[in-house]
């Protein structure tokens, strides 16, 4: 058996890490940490730690870590069948029972899966279904798309220039022209505090108005956006936002892709965040808890509408030129259809409601009165604690201190709980997996303001 010490050092001279300060980890200096197991909640590692994952992976470990159900789907369909392509109308049982089970979920006026592998190369799809549509319906100009600030749509060259946040832009040439970035429905940070909600709504539609007035509508194919806004601090938007948004898009004749990638089965209370917030969009994007991360599978879901027009690009041109080897990989589809029934039989929709309701308030209590605490926010599964120097201004720390979030998570590790520092901001985001017990949210709560203590004081 290898030694933990050959492990690290093997890590540290051949594993290129994506999202990690790549000299500091190289030296030696930077968290390093080998996972080697998981059941429920919890993760443990090689020097014998047990955590409780506060954030699921990635947001994606959704039924939790070590279910029987899934792996067995996954060992009895590698033995049957491994894989087999799906290009040109070729399918497996799993990958088609698979598009079935998730079109029986999605909003009604869905219907169409395109399967890939993760939430940026299903975002990728999505943008080129756009440029493609209105290729067919002959307005080859009308090709921009807008996102947000704060948005997170993935790390490709399309979705890292939709991703509305800067440390994925700047020395990467990023963002792409063709991409929009609007204001975003950060409450708390919204112009001025003491704006109403609804002013802070209308402050948006004016500011997309805008955007669409000086870019020309005809020039504009699609807006994305998702549900509630995850990477970017997760935030949930003002009251009537996405009402008033749609009603611009309608206006203007311009598509809506809700990217479902955190809110996909489950974690707002919902099945879809688009029901959630009442959005009607032509394009879905599916990843994370399509499988629970059990195996990498994504999805682009496209409205009958949509499909029509594709449809039609086919007869006039042709095949469709787009396809990756691993679409709808069987193995993927296995893992999904046993952890779309576990989601079921185990109630965790209800439970990501009921107990991610009790997780925000308990975590509310703990936490929300300390001077450096500016809000906690959250819905459903999610939540957010947004440290400040000056509750009175919300102003943040000084960058130069370093950051203040990840000083925090660090000292809730210390007590067993995993936390996120969210990348742009001192935000602390939580997002356990949907089967969290009251118990473990109040370990979380109290690991966050024992954590907070220690750092800032209090
Ligand atoms: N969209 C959203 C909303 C996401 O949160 C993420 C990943 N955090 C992605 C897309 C990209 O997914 P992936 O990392 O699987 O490519």
């Amino acid at each position: 058996m290898l030694t933990n010490d050959q492990l690290a050092k093997w890590d540290r001279d051949h594993f290129f890490h994506p999202s990690t300060h790549l000299a500091q980890f190289a030296r030696g200096e930077a968290p390093q940490r080998i996972v080697s197991g998981g059941e429920g909640c919890h993760i443990v590692d090689r020097d014998g730690n047990r955590l409780l994952d506060g954030f699921a992976g990635l947001y994606c470990v959704n039924v939790g870590y070590g279910r029987t159900e899934i792996a067995e789907a996954i060992a009895a369909q590698a033995h049957q069948l491994s894989y087999y392509h799906a290009y040109a109308g070729h399918g497996t049982e799993a990958s088609i029972r698979l598009a079935k089970m998730i079109m029986d979920r999605a909003p009604d006026h869905m219907s169409r899966v395109y399967f890939g592998l993760g939430g940026s190369d299903a975002n990728e799809t999505n943008i080129k279904l756009v440029w493609y549509y209105n290729n067919i319906l002959g307005r080859p100009e009308k090709k921009k798309i807008i996102s947000r600030w704060r948005g997170y749509h993935g790390s490709g060259l399309v979705t890292g220039s939709l991703t509305g946040l800067e440390l994925f832009h700047k020395k990467f040439d990023l963002p792409l022209d063709r991409i929009l970035h609007a204001e975003a429905p950060y409450p708390y940070r919204r112009p001025d505090p003491a704006m109403s909600d609804a002013d802070f709504t209308a402050h948006l539609v004016a500011d997309l108005e805008a955007l669409i007035a000086r870019e020309g509508a005809d020039t504009i194919a699609a807006f994305i956006g998702e549900p509630i806004l995850g990477t970017g601090g997760i935030v949930p938007p003002p009251a009537g936002y996405w009402e008033a948004i749609q009603a611009v898009l309608k206006k203007h004749d311009i598509l809506l892709i809700a990217d479902e990638v955190v809110t996909g089965f489950g974690r707002l209370g919902t099945m879809f965040g688009s029901t959630h917030y009442g959005l009607k969009p032509d394009l879905i994007t599916i990843a994370k808890g399509l499988t629970s991360a059990y195996a990498p599978l994504s999805g682009s879901i496209v409205s009958e509408e949509f499909w029509k027009v594709l449809e039609q690009g086919t007869d006039e041109f042709g095949v469709i030129g787009h396809g990756w080897t691993y679409a709808a990989h069987p193995i993927g589809a296995a893992a999904g259809i046993a952890n779309l029934e576990l989601i079921d039989r185990l109630g965790l929709v209800d439970n990501a409601r009921d107990t991610g309701a009790y997780l925000n308030r308990v975590m509310a209590e703990a936490v929300g009165d300390h001077p450096n605490v500016g809000e906690v926010r959250g819905e459903g599964m999610l939540c957010a604690v947004e440290l400040v120097s000056d509750r009175a201004t919300r102003a943040g720390f000084d960058a130069a201190l370093g950051a203040t979030s990840g000083k925090v998570v660090a000292a809730m590790l210390r007590r067993g709980v995993i936390a996120r520092a969210m990348p742009q901001g001192d935000i602390l985001g939580f997002a356990p997996p949907l089967c969290l017990t009251e118990a473990e949210a109040d370990l979380i709560a109290e690991a966050t303001r024992a954590a907070i203590a220690e750092v800032l004081g209090g």
